[in-house]
């Protein structure tokens, strides 16, 4: 009976959604989906690996290894769950639109959060049809290093920062009562991490330990990535 009750209320809790190029994954991320997943109290966060980004450069690993990065990087987290919705897709992918996919297989009610970095958010108001994704998503902002939200909110786009203003929720409980359309912010402890970094770093043939997962920093090494 206990067992019924505790898959039951696991279904019916918000599922975290992180997307990015993961080129390469590495803990500022892992940790970001960990503190997500335990401040919402989420049944679980996808990591949705992009295909071709609309609004960036392409990235530098194809995607069968920025695939590969993710799952092992995920391996023994029962929690965290690969997505390989847009990895696979050869014509841009939209948030707005993989968001609707994960409504037709979670359904209408259930609450989606879409996690992203404060840098993220400060730019959404760039990305496709991006006042819709409210309609289908709450948003889950973590601040990065050096960018506190409400510093730089103030001098944000105006019709985002309308939207931020709107929408902003006090407490993560929030996220449990809709399917979507509230903005949390989320402190977490900062990592001073990017994949940019991290590819300098493989260029100039520098050590990446502890940047990332052991077995993403062996991968990128045996198959000479980002040199
Ligand atoms: P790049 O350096 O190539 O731009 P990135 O490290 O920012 O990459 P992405 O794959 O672009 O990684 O990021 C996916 C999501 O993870 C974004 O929402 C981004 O804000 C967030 N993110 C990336 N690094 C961190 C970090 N160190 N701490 C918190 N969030 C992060």
């Amino acid at each position: 009976m206990l067992a019924v009750l505790h898959r039951k209320s696991v279904r019916n809790k918000p599922v975290g959604i992180l997307g990015g190029t993961f080129d390469p994954i590495h803990h500022g991320h892992l940790r970001l989906a960990q503190e997500a997943l335990e401040q919402c109290d989420l049944a679980e966060v996808r990591f949705i690996p992009g295909g071709t980004p609309p609004h960036r450069d392409a990235p530098c690993a194809a995607a069968s290894h920025r695939l590969n990065m993710v799952r092992l990087a995920l391996q023994g987290n029962a929690s965290f769950v690969l997505d390989e919705r847009e990895i696979h897709r050869v014509d841009p992918c939209y948030t707005v639109d993989t968001l609707r996919s994960l409504r037709v297989e979670l359904g209408a009610q259930r609450p989606l959060c879409l996690l992203m970095g404060g840098d993220a958010f400060l730019s959404l108001h760039t990305w496709h049809d991006w006042n819709n994704l409210f309609e289908l998503a709450h948003i889950v902002v973590v601040q990065r290093p050096g960018l506190p939200l409400g510093n730089a909110i103030t001098t944000a786009d105006s019709a985002l920062r309308q939207q931020y203003t709107a929408r902003l929720a006090p407490v993560p409980r929030v996220l449990h009562e809709s399917p979507g359309g509230a903005v949390v912010v989320l402190d977490m402890p900062l990592l001073e991490i990017s994949a940019t970094d991290i590819r300098r770093r493989c260029a100039e043939k520098k050590n990446i330990r502890y940047l990332l997962p052991d077995a993403v920093a062996n991968y990128i090494q045996s198959h000479t990535l980002y040199t």
